[in-house]
């Protein structure tokens, strides 16, 4: 701050930050890029929301409470103590070749034989959307994704000034006409698709997951088209009937690049995931991995890997699906229960999430202070569309609170609904 003159401060002094509430004196030196790069406008109800008397159904934090903290503990004691420089170190671009030869068996059960030269360790599998849309996108491009899709994906899509063409979903996910449809109206109009995004299992925001019989269609409607997919896939081993969907990636090994994450399935504090993806792209993300992070962080990759070796972690992984199994079905009980006729909601099979979606002429973005009033929060469907869709819809999360707090945050939530229908 202290480099710039005063004089240029006063000359951009009206200027208003993205959040419209603090001036800001580098405004007119931002790069284009950051134009879309806005606070969202609910953050400041989701500040009370955090307090202890409401509860919150809007964030989706993996319930880590689940997690023996002992053991974690130790594992990472030990790692300083044996391989201490190692971890503490600078490690390859790629990832600690180790870790992704176990990512490799981490995927086997999806269906998926990648080869570690083809993983690319990553800063969770955000910073991997991050690293994808920087190498295929520019200002303009077309990526297609699922209505309505992951907040986070779609930030990162509006900083590189992606076009974002939604394709609708039903209870089965992903509809395939719809896909076909979407290709060919943006083909006709001569602008290029660079990927379809989906996150086919036990979808965030949406609850649903995509049929085996739906995966097939879209994977032939993109191979006919020359349409990359991006498979997103944090939640696919959270299943709650321990069923683990195949991977379009199995199907597919050219024209999809799978993502994975340890962030729902061990810890999001260590911040791995991972890419597979053709060797092609493997290289130019490996590169544009290196010019942002130089490399994933060392002592976590080698906390998970120590993690995956020397623990139970599937037996953890299945600690973690029934623990959000009886929160999940606590939630889907409560909707039941109590939310007024009119409203309906999706029944997910695993993941963290469930859609609801109220009568014609309610607005949950308008809703929400009043909900925080009485003490509940959730996320208003507008933040999951890049085109101000979604406004008679909510995502609920079911992963954190107990039980009994989803019950309560139902209850309150369904008397705002009611209040709402009445006015
Ligand atoms: N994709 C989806 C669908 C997600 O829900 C999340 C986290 N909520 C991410 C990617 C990013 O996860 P992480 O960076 O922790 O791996």
């Amino acid at each position: 701050m202290g480099q710039y003159p005063d004089a240029q401060r006063r000359n951009t002094a009206a200027a208003v930050s993205s959040t419209g509430s603090k001036l800001d004196s580098y405004v007119d030196r931002y790069a284009t890029r950051t134009h879309g790069m806005t606070a969202s406008e609910v953050r400041s109800l989701f500040a009370v929301a955090s307090r202890p008397e409401v509860v919150s159904l809007a964030g989706g934090m993996p319930n880590i409470s689940g997690l023996p903290l002992d053991v974690v503990g130790s594992l990472l004691s030990e790692l300083i103590e044996k391989r201490g420089t190692t971890a503490l170190q600078y490690g390859s671009g790629q990832g600690d070749p180790q870790l992704r030869e176990q990512i490799c068996d981490v995927m086997r059960p999806v269906g998926v034989h990648g080869h570690p030269d083809d993983v690319t360790v990553t800063v969770g599998s955000q910073q991997a959307l991050d690293l994808i849309t920087r190498i295929f996108i520019d200002p303009g491009d077309v990526i297609l994704a699922e209505a309505p899709s992951y907040v986070g994906a779609l930030s990162t899509f509006r900083s590189y000034q992606a076009d974002v063409v939604h394709v609708e979903m039903d209870d089965d996910g992903l509809v395939p006409e719809r896909v076909r449809q979407a290709i060919a109206t943006v083909q006709a109009s001569g602008r290029t698709i660079k990927f379809l995004y989906t996150i086919p299992n036990y979808h965030n925001p949406a609850g649903v997951t995509l049929t085996a019989q739906r995966r097939q269609e879209i994977l032939g409607i993109c191979q006919d088209a020359g349409v990359l997919i991006v498979e997103d896939d944090p939640y696919g081993l959270l299943g709650f009937d321990g069923d683990v969907p195949r991977a379009m990636r199995a199907d597919d090994p050219e024209g999809v690049i799978y993502l994975g994450s340890f962030s729902k399935t061990f810890a999001p504090g260590f911040r791995v995931g991972w890419t597979l993806a053709p060797h092609a792209v493997r290289e130019k993300l490996v590169l544009a991995a290196e010019s942002s992070v130089l490399c994933p962080p060392a002592f976590s990759q080698l906390a998970v890997s120590e993690y995956l070796s020397g623990h139970d972690w599937r037996g953890q992984v299945k600690a973690f699906r029934e623990l959000y199994r009886e929160r999940c079905d606590a939630m889907l009980g409560a909707l039941d229960d109590l939310m007024p006729a009119g409203a309906h909601w999706t029944r997910p099979r695993g993941g963290f999430y469930v859609w609801l979606t109220l009568p014609a002429g309610l607005d949950t973005k308008a809703m929400l202070p009043r909900a925080v009033t009485n003490r509940v929060a959730y996320v208003p469907g507008t933040a999951f569309y890049a085109d101000g869709f979604g406004s008679r819809s909510m995502r609920l999360s079911f992963c954190y609170p107990t039980p009994d707090r989803i019950r309560e945050g139902v209850r309150r939530l369904a008397q705002v609904i009611e209040q709402e229908m009445e006015l």
